[in-house]
């Protein structure tokens, strides 16, 4: 079985439909989604409908969706993660803020040994940076593995009986790495709507299941256009800008 993993789209249409053009051409059989569909961007309603017509047999629900969805308050966001974050609730059907507020929260089990989240499986809001954070992020489980994203940042990091390290590769178009059985994993496909960790280009994985790989990749996509949504939304400028810096 090959999943296609996405996480933070972020209401970036643009980016969300390169992604799915590219892994069609990769080839998949079923989709996890880790949450934070909406918020930073201003094509909220087009992707929520583009999930609905992809619908992932596995979605958790994201920081954003749920203050989104007005489970949970925005006074821990940024100002312009705020703004953003008002301006969705504020423009979106109800029909779409009853999605958001039935996405589950994580952790959900794919099987017994893998596990989907969106921050850390103990805590859906931690941010898994370091070695430090990936340490307390694997001893909150057994799996052997853990798909996460919250930190818009493709990395990988890996527990094996020589220790915990971070084995994210050098960033390319496509990069597989091969998850050794005797190590526990933990893996964030990066995000497909605000990256964040100084590339531009749309990221998500694709994992072999059987093959035991996982394929980081990274998609170009039409920057200018995912721009030019949030300005005429009148959204915060720096959440146009950062999309071309990638950070
Ligand atoms: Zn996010």
């Amino acid at each position: 079985m090959r999943y296609l993993i996405l996480s933070d789209i972020h209401a970036n249409i643009q980016a969300l439909d390169a992604v799915l053009e590219d892994a069609a051409g990769v080839g998949w059989d079923a989709c996890i989604c880790l949450g934070d569909l909406v918020g930073y961007g201003a094509d909220s309603a087009a992707v929520l409908q583009r999930i609905r017509e992809l619908a992932p047999q596995w979605l958790v629900r994201g920081n954003h969706d749920r203050v989104c969805a007005g489970l949970t308050s925005s006074v821990t966001f940024s100002p312009t993660a705020r703004v953003a974050i008002e301006w969705t609730r504020a423009t979106l059907s109800d029909n779409d803020l009853a999605m958001l507020a039935a996405l589950p929260a994580g952790p959900l089990v794919l099987d017994a040994d893998v596990l989907l989240c969106h921050g850390a499986p103990h805590d859906e809001d931690m941010y898994v940076l370091d070695t430090a954070d990936a340490r307390l992020a694997m001893s909150a489980h057994r799996a052997s593995l853990c798909l996460h994203g919250h930190t818009h940042a493709q990395t990988v990091f890996s527990l094996s009986p020589q220790g915990l390290s971070d084995v994210t590769p050098a960033r390319r178009r496509s990069h597989a790495i091969t998850l050794a059985p005797d190590a526990r994993w933990l893996v964030n496909p990066g995000s497909v709507g605000q990256p964040r960790d100084r590339d531009s280009r749309a990221a998500y994985a694709v994992w072999d299941g059987e093959a035991g790989t996982m394929d980081l990749r990274r998609v170009t996509y039409d920057v200018p256009a995912a721009q030019a949504a949030i300005r005429r939304a009148g959204l915060p400028d720096a959440l146009a800008r950062r999309l071309a810096s990638g950070e």
